[in-house]
């Protein structure tokens, strides 16, 4: 930073929650990677053209107020293998997803349920094959049919954030 400029403000920790407030939430660091989903079931699912999903690892998403008027809905998903959703049990409004494939120690949460949702645009776009005609995707995001490999497009430090995960899972 220049001298003269102004501090910006960090942007995580980040806070956010459900619509009637009783949920709240921080996500304590920059999540793992987002992914713009334009797959059929996150279509029905938002009601919307995609889905905006921040994986992250789940002890970086603490409540801060609302432990019990949380829910968890097992939900299909396009795997076949089911997802959990965690809602606020008054206005059901979905915080994040846990999926049967990354398990509970990672969080897919909802970006735009952050107070700050333009925080987290998409690293990615997946299963853009179903995606609704009239969006217009940037040039400058990846943008792949359906799904990819990690390893081509996370950056390095997510991919030992996510590492790191997985081996505290199996010690
Ligand atoms: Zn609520
Ligand atoms: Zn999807």
């Amino acid at each position: 930073m220049s001298e003269g400029e102004a501090p910006t403000e960090p942007a995580f920790p980040a806070a956010g929650g459900c619509t009637c407030r009783a949920v709240r939430y921080r996500m304590t660091s920059r999540p793992l990677f987002v992914h713009g989903c334009h797959c059929r079931w996150c279509q029905r699912e938002s009601g919307s053209a995609f889905a905006l999903n921040a994986m992250i690892e789940a002890d970086r998403v603490p409540l801060v107020a609302g432990d019990p008027d949380i829910e968890t809905v097992d939900t299909p998903s396009h795997s076949g293998k089911g997802q959990q959703i965690v809602r606020c049990r008054h206005c059901k409004v979905a915080l994040w997803s846990h999926y049967a494939g990354a398990g509970k120690t990672i969080s897919f949460v909802r970006v735009g349920t952050l107070d700050q949702p333009d925080l987290l645009p998409p690293d990615i776009h997946i299963f853009t094959a179903s995606k609704q005609p009239w969006v217009m995707l940037s040039p400058d995001v990846p943008a792949v049919p359906e799904y990819y490999r990690r390893s081509a497009h996370w950056p390095a430090e997510s991919i030992e954030r996510a590492d790191a995960l997985r081996r505290q899972a199996t010690d």
